[in-house]
């Protein structure tokens, strides 16, 4: 027997707005979010935290899943629940639901070991899970516009050296590598159409750009909550909303929050295809509807 007993957690991708809504007015989205949340409901049987036993994609193993409420929300439909994507940690590899959601789409690429990736992040937990699948993998992270893409600075904190990269002005040639993944960072950055453009010129021709962002199926173009004006000073167009940064002690300004018109800019810098893959399944620990992880693919 090949393959898993286990389903797959990838209930559909989508290409656009349109895509995604046409699925909506023909009940599948629909009837996968009400048992989606009929079940996360049943899971919630008290609003304390819990330990579910889900598969986790990081461990390959079946491990307690940790489910927390920190900024947990109500939702639309008046339902209290977890902020899902951030939550149900596996405490055996300390990856939440969308790292380990993630994990498990770049596992579904059945890349080589020795492919050539790169991933933005170079001190978290996902670097590590990454590193054991990828022993080639390159790490970096943003530590100031006064470093050097490419070079290596002393971190006290993590008594190690850390690679600063700007994703903006990466020092990668061209076509370097197969594979770049990224989480949870483009909302950070105010060009992030430069940022795609630069993921995409470091990916050889068949390569895939994976990531995670705050998204908002919603949303037909993306929500600018900040942004700096033609002198180069900061506006917030929304209140500011700041989240957690690894290196630095403050948080990091989210300067939006993404719509559909975010896979059109991927496909406007050179990506043949672009597309959000909606995920789900409480076998993994992933619960909450709908969340997505994206990929973005070269022409072979
Ligand atoms: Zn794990």
């Amino acid at each position: 027997m090949t393959g898993s007993l286990l389903p797959s957690i990838w209930l559909g991708a989508f290409d656009c707005a349109e895509q995604w809504n046409r699925a909506r007015e023909t009940q599948q989205v629909p009837t996968a979010r009400r048992l989606g949340g009929a079940i996360d409901d049943r899971v919630l049987w008290s609003r304390h935290p819990m330990t579910l036993d889900a598969w986790c994609a990081g461990c390959q193993a079946v491990q307690p899943i940790q489910v927390d409420w920190h900024f947990g929300s109500v939702g639309t439909d008046g339902s209290v629940h977890p902020a899902w994507s951030e939550t149900a940690v596996c405490k055996g590899c300390g990856l939440n639901s969308r790292m380990r959601a993630l994990l498990d789409r770049v596992q579904h690429l059945a890349l080589a070991e020795q492919t050539q990736v790169f991933v933005a992040e170079s001190i978290t937990a996902s670097y590590r899970q990454l590193e054991r699948r990828f022993p080639r993998l390159l790490g970096s992270e943003f530590l100031g516009a006064d470093h050097e893409p490419g070079k290596s600075y002393w971190n006290e904190r993590y008594q190690q050296e850390i690679r600063h990269e700007d994703l903006t002005r990466l020092s990668f040639e061209d076509g370097r590598f197969d594979l770049v993944i990224t989480q949870d960072i483009f909302e950070h950055i105010p060009d992030f159409v430069r940022a795609f453009a630069e993921c995409r010129r470091i990916l050889r021709s068949g390569g895939h750009l994976v990531f995670t962002v705050p998204f908002r199926p919603g949303l037909a173009a993306t929500e600018v909550r900040a942004r700096f004006d033609a002198n180069g000073v900061l506006e917030h167009l929304l209140p500011p909303e700041y989240h957690g940064d690894p290196i630095g002690d403050g948080g990091v300004l989210c300067f939006q929050r993404f719509g559909w018109d975010m896979l059109d800019r991927l496909r406007e810098v050179g990506f043949a295809k672009a597309q959000a893959h909606l995920y789900w399944g409480p076998w993994q620990g992933h619960f909450g509807f709908p969340f997505f992880v994206f990929q973005a693919s070269c022409a072979p």
